[in-house]
């Protein structure tokens, strides 16, 4: 599934078939809107009436709206389109190692209703069977929201994308699960799934602001885990096996900390909130099960408001955390060289202070000049990528570019 660039794509004329320029118009649409059809015809470069007869074909399947907007002080007033989501919505499901999360969207991916969450348990038929009766609930609570047109699962591990199967969670403990058939049948829905990291990169391609797209970039979100999705022209890279990205299973030193995947030493065990809190408290959380209870209240945000309040052990913590993350990002770069890389999770609450630190990481390790300054943008929790991108899956495919023999 890739997305056509709204900035760059091959101008359409009147010999580029139908359905691709169908699928520029509505890609288009879903940038700029609202726009006007002058506007489009414009940015499509061809004429009012070839656009026309595009527009009215989607106008028939309802794929967009026609209507006023603005003020207009005099002459006629243009009508403006805009993708149709009224009366559709997507329920999009965040399913992380301590909570799940689950937040209704339209079809743009804004969110309507949530998040709500409940614990995660680790069974997963036990898992499916809560889920589903949320989903049911919040669905029933909230009928303004209109038809569902599906569900998108976000888990913290690998997905096989041609059969929907969990291949390996490591902070779950899940290996070759499958809860989409489960959770289809529970809930009469359509089910997509997708790897955490890879949503959130989605997120970014397919439901943040229209004007920022960019079609090579890398997503890191930082929390129980680390999360690494890839965009590469307008597609998420998988790899043969589903692993392409995870980095967050690159070894910094072979003799580090021990991983949840098992090995030593991953850029996981030195950036996740986990390992962030462990060098706190001076002692190795991510192999202490159960975590003892006074530290397991203590979360991330704490440790940030405890550095701003003028602990300097709380600070070194994060200090630490934030150079491994630009040792990281910094072969994030070497291998991808993307054009732009957003960070998400917790510990980006406390950009203000690690920024610096995480550049310097960074600039140890890059190999030009113009490599140790690359475009970062941090992500707020606030803005969901996790879940906007799990709404993404079930969103985007109708916007994706045709494939071309
Ligand atoms: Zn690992």
């Amino acid at each position: 599934m890739r997305r056509i660039n709204p900035h760059k794509f091959q101008i359409a004329t009147r010999g580029t078939s139908r359905e691709i320029n169908r699928q520029i118009a509505l890609n288009l649409i879903h940038t700029h809107q609202p726009i006007s059809r002058a506007d489009l015809a414009r940015l499509m470069g061809l004429r009012r009436g070839a656009v026309s007869l595009i527009i009215n074909e989607l106008l028939k399947d309802a794929a967009i709206f026609e209507g006023m907007t603005g003020e207009v002080r005099r002459g006629r007033k243009p009508t403006f389109l805009y993708i149709d989501s009224r009366g559709r919505s997507i329920v999009g499901v965040d399913i992380r190692v301590t909570r799940t999360y689950v937040m209704v969207t339209d079809r743009l991916c804004r969110p309507l209703v949530g998040p709500i969450n409940f614990p995660t348990d680790h069974n997963p038929e036990k898992l499916v069977a809560e889920l589903s009766k949320r989903i049911k609930q919040i669905l029933a609570d909230h009928s303004e929201v209109g038809d569902c047109d599906g569900v998108g699962v976000v888990v913290p591990g690998m997905v096989d994308q041609r059969t929907g199967r969990i291949l390996n969670a490591p902070t779950l403990g899940w290996r070759d699960v499958d809860i989409v058939k489960s959770l289809a049948a529970a809930t009469g829905l359509p089910i997509e799934i997708e790897n955490s990291g890879n949503a959130c990169a989605l997120s970014q391609l397919w439901a943040g602001r229209g004007d920022a797209a960019v079609s090579d970039l890398v997503f890191v979100t930082v929390s129980e885990g680390v999360g690494v999705g890839i965009i590469a022209g307008g597609e998420v890279l998988r790899g043969r096996h589903n692993i392409a990205g995870e980095f967050g299973h690159v070894p910094l030193n072979i003799d580090g900390p021990r991983c949840s995947c098992g090995a030593t030493g991953c850029w996981e065990a030195y950036i996740s909130n986990l390992a962030t809190l462990s060098r706190y408290f001076g002692r190795n959380l991510q192999e202490a099960k159960p975590i003892p209870a006074e530290i397991a209240a203590f979360t991330i945000e704490d440790l940030i408001a405890r550095a701003r309040a003028g602990d300097a052990k709380a600070a070194t913590a994060i200090q630490s955390t934030a150079r491994y993350l630009g040792l990281g990002l910094a072969s994030i770069i070497n291998a991808i060289d993307p054009t732009r890389i957003y960070v998400g999770g917790e510990i980006t609450a406390a950009w203000d202070l690690i920024e610096p630190a995480v550049r310097d990481g960074l600039a140890e390790r890059a190999l030009t000049p113009a490599a140790s300054n690359p475009d970062i943008r941090v992500v707020s929790a606030t803005d969901y990528p996790r879940l906007r991108g799990a709404a993404a899956l079930v969103a985007a495919p109708p916007f994706a570019a045709p494939a071309v023999a």
